[in-house]
């Protein structure tokens, strides 16, 4: 069997280690070319240690700088690379087979159109990035015949559910498919009560029941944001229409989406909620391999449930619905204003209940255009930025 390389966009991350920890398992079958991180050296250089990457970039240069230093005074024959551009390169690289995009947010963007346009096996985690620009990025999928294979748990579940031959970016309507059911576990605010959402902290936010995730994620669940920006990844993923996908509470993570079709079957797909099955599932397509993930065990699992999502305690999935339907540069919009509010709340200076309100203004301020070229699309990443940062500081302070 040939040897895969791989680079992995991301890799001190919550996907990163559990991408590394499934590689690990079949190192006949896998090798690690690049890993990158923004600014975490001490992880990177436990990381260089463990994988022997031929090159680690880090984005920041004075973290660059110390993991250089790290690694000279061991002995390690890793190159070390600094800043963002170093991203694109890693991603591009001809040696290259295929790339984890697992930087979280819109610093992914740029990196995972590059391993797209040159035709990669693109396992696609950072969702943010079709959110932004996903015309332009299933273009290049097209264009160059690269593989996308989707990580998030839903839409690797959907895509477990669809026909063999089937391939991300086609819809999936003529294959007979009716509806795209989505799960969403409600957070760790599901039943707390409406009333004492101002004084969530970071903290509360980021224990979610089931899923060990990184921050801003973590945030997007409690708000159901990550639900709103996930309907939207299946858009452009299975190539439907908003009125396709259904968002269905289910408070367990046991199943992780379904696919009804027109004869009136529904395929799902189960299991324990690890990222490691969805990783290792896009690793090995078509074929199946070793994840470490336990399997699921019918016999003590309980009750699986399934409701409607409230609209009064998730006001921002609307959100997402609205920013769909207005369409263009407005999904960008919507990541960046989100991407600002979480981090200042993150940073104690938003209240979590103020989220949804960042989200609403900026998307009423700002004015949708066709999203047909990168500039434009940037160009409203950047505005939206500016006019969420003005509403963030002029908001009312945190209580304490
Ligand atoms: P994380 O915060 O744990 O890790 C993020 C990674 O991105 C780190 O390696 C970090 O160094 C890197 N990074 C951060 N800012 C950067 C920048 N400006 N430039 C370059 N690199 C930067 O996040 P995560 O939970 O691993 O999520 C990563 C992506 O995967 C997100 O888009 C998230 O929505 C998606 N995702 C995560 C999960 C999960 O279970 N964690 C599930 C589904 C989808
Ligand atoms: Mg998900």
């Amino acid at each position: 069997m040939k040897t895969t390389q791989i680079t992995i966009l991301g890799s001190t991350g919550s996907i990163g280690l559990s991408t590394l920890d499934v590689v690990a398992r079949q190192p006949e079958r896998f090798r690690v070319y690049a890993l990158t991180a923004h600014c975490n050296v001490e992880r990177m250089r436990a990381q260089c240690l463990a994988h022997h990457p031929e090159v680690a970039v880090m984005v920041d240069p004075d973290a660059a700088e110390a993991l250089r230093a790290a690694l000279a005074a061991v002995g390690s024959r890793t190159e070390v690379r600094a800043g963002a551009e170093a991203l694109a390169e890693v991603a591009r690289e001809p040696r290259v087979d295929a790339v984890m995009a697992a930087i979280v947010g819109a610093a992914g963007l740029l990196p995972t159109l590059a391993a797209a346009e040159a035709g990669k096996r693109v396992l696609l985690a950072n969702k943010e990035a079709l959110v932004m620009s996903g015309a332009l990025l299933m273009d290049a999928v097209r264009r160059s015949g690269a593989c996308l294979l989707p990580i998030d748990s839903e839409h690797n579940a959907i895509f477990q559910c669809l026909p063999n031959g089937y391939v991300c970016a086609e819809s999936v309507t003529p294959h007979g498919a009716r509806r795209i059911w989505l799960t969403a576990s409600g957070g760790p605010f599901r039943d707390r009560p409406l009333d004492s959402f101002a004084g969530i902290t970071p903290d509360e936010a980021c224990a979610h029941p089931n899923w060990d995730m990184g921050r801003k994620i973590s945030v997007d669940s409690a708000t159901m944001m990550n639900k709103g920006l996930e309907v939207i990844e299946a858009c452009w993923l299975f190539a439907v229409a908003p009125s396709t996908i259904q968002v269905v509470l289910h408070p367990q993570s046991i199943v992780h989406s379904m696919v009804a079709y027109d004869d009136g079957s529904v395929l799902a797909q189960l299991g324990n909620p690890d990222m490691r099955t969805p990783i290792a599932h896009a690793l090995a397509w078509p074929e199946r391999m070793e994840s470490g993930v336990e399997p699921l065990d019918l016999l003590t699992m309980g009750k699986l449930e399934f409701s409607e999502p409230e609209a009064a305690r998730f006001p921002a999935l609307g959100l997402a619905y609205a920013a769909l339907e207005r369409g263009g540069t407005a999904t960008a919009v919507l990541n960046a204003a989100n991407e600002v509010a979480v981090d200042a709340f993150l940073g104690e200076r938003l209240a979590f209940s103020e989220i949804p309100a960042v989200i609403a203004t900026t998307l009423e301020a700002i004015e949708a255009e066709a999203a047909d070229s990168l500039e434009r699309v940037l160009g409203a990443d950047r505005r939206a930025r500016e006019v969420a940062s003005e509403y963030v500081a002029n908001a009312r302070p945190v209580l304490s």
